[in-house]
């Protein structure tokens, strides 16, 4: 099953209308109702976490004129080639190329520095959700890798450098909420190696997930950008006695898309999705089975009170009224992924009650219909896929003594190996995975060399 999850994963997309890929742009497919439905949920959330904790929401232009994205060199240079360009208006030729973002640091610092007078004004703490714009040169996925994908960015300002580190704690927290409570996907958050940082931070913090296939699947980032941009755009601020400084930022964003192919690809079972109950866009469905018309009313009033209880818990549900026989709603709820599946058969309703089965473990639960509550049961589903997903996780961290072991273990998870730090050995790694952190503090033989050096993480990686 996993050597075919690229195959599920289409199927999958397609089947059940997540996306369609077949939009005539290469890296650029649409989302469907429900991978929308599921992206709108965790959108909401993240927005109110991010509000809560003082974010404001902004929406800036999709066009950066080239003169502001180019300003801060590391960074221009770092997405000069993935950058989509707007150079006519009608039959005109505009006067100065317009980009559409890749990522909006430029463009809202550029206007951070008119923003930012006095330390009064501090702090900055801005998001939006939005589509960006990388022409990406790797091989594109739906979902995964795209040249238009949707996310949440989030951009800051603070007068110290302190402020900057507590907001990026503040914000692992955030992600690690959105990731690990609402879609029960479990990650690791790793600081990147220098070379793989974001262009024109001081570091980023990424977070990783692993896929059914082994790859890992980086789901968010946080990227520390000391003061590089302020000293770029110069923002600055007159602190209480009136002594002029440069900002302090951050900036950091989840990609939608990722992380919706990590709910679907982390929880899968052989019969398709398991969604967790917060983030599915049907939490239950009610399949009326009868066999004779005889028993249609006494379905129909047990079927409408269910409802009526469902509405009064704000459960999204469905119920399924369709001619197919009870087997093949069955199957396909359960491809959907759909958490709860309440069946109401004649015999249920003759002894007041319907039939619960969970979607995580196939077990069945008697409801009595007088006070019919499934709170209970969800909130079990979202715990038991948490524990579930974060044990399989946990499973697929190895240990590489060798380059054989390493070659073994690689495409199932996350190996540990020794590296001594120089670019030769990091060739052999890098040829196979790729490196997603470095642990100097911890000391260990190189595995291509012996030389003495430090831990790394490899993996292989979308
Ligand atoms: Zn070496």
């Amino acid at each position: 099953m996993s050597e075919d999850f690229s195959g599920w994963f289409h199927r999958m997309l397609e089947e059940n209308e997540v996306a369609d890929n077949r939009y005539p742009i290469k890296g650029m497919p649409v989302y469907r109702g429900f991978g929308m439905r599921i992206i709108k949920v965790m959108q909401r959330y993240l927005e109110d976490l991010l509000e809560c904790d003082g974010h404001e929401p902004v929406y800036f232009p999709v066009l950066i004129p080239e003169e502001v994205l180019a300003r801060e060199t590391e960074h221009i240079a770092g997405f000069e080639e993935q950058v989509f360009w707007v150079t006519h208006a009608g039959g005109n030729k505009l006067d100065r190329r317009l980009a559409l973002r890749p990522t909006s640091e430029t463009c809202m610092y550029d206007l951070m520095s008119l923003w930012v007078r006095s330390h009064a004004d501090l702090p900055i703490k801005i998001h939006q959700s939005v589509a960006v714009y990388r022409y990406e040169t790797k091989h594109t996925r739906p979902l995964i890798r795209g040249r238009e994908f949707l996310w949440n960015e989030g951009h800051t300002a603070f007068e110290s450098r302190e402020d900057a580190l507590e907001n990026i704690e503040e914000v692992k927290k955030i992600y690690l909420k959105l990731i690990s409570d609402l879609l029960c996907v479990p990650v690791d958050v790793n600081l990147r190696p220098e070379w793989d940082k974001f262009p024109g931070a001081e570091y980023t913090l990424a977070f990783e997930t692993l896929l059914p296939g082994g790859r890992s699947l980086q789901v968010a980032t946080i990227h520390n950008l000391g003061q590089h941009f302020s000293k770029v755009f110069n923002i600055e601020f007159e602190d209480a006695c009136g002594v002029k400084n440069l900002v302090w930022q951050t900036s950091y964003g989840p990609g939608f898309g990722r992380l919706l192919a990590a709910v679907m690809g982390v929880h899968k079972d052989d019969k398709g999705l398991r969604l967790p109950p917060e983030v599915a866009p049907t939490q239950v469905v009610v399949v009326p089975i009868f066999f004779k018309d005889s028993d249609k009313e006494k379905i129909c009033s047990a079927v409408s009170a269910i409802e009526q209880s469902l509405r009064s818990q704000n459960i999204r549900f469905k119920v399924d009224w369709g001619e197919d026989r009870p087997g093949s709603k069955y199957y396909r709820w359960e491809q959907r992924g759909v958490p709860l599946r309440i069946e109401v058969g004649p015999r249920d309703v003759e002894k007041n009650q319907a039939l619960a089965v969970r979607r995580d473990t196939g077990e069945k639960t008697a409801l009595p219909l007088d006070n019919f509550e499934v709170g209970d049961l969800l909130d079990d589903i979202q715990d038991n896929l948490r524990v579930q997903a974060r044990q399989s996780f946990e499973s697929r961290f190895f240990e590489a003594e060798s380059i054989k072991d390493l070659d073994e273990y690689l495409g199932e998870g996350i190996v540990f190996a020794g590296w001594c730090g120089q670019d030769s050995c990091a060739k052999i790694f890098e040829t196979r995975g790729t490196i997603l952190s470095l642990d100097k503090d911890n000391r260990r033989g190189c595995l291509v060399c012996g030389t003495d050096g430090m831990v790394i993480k490899v993996a292989k990686t979308y």
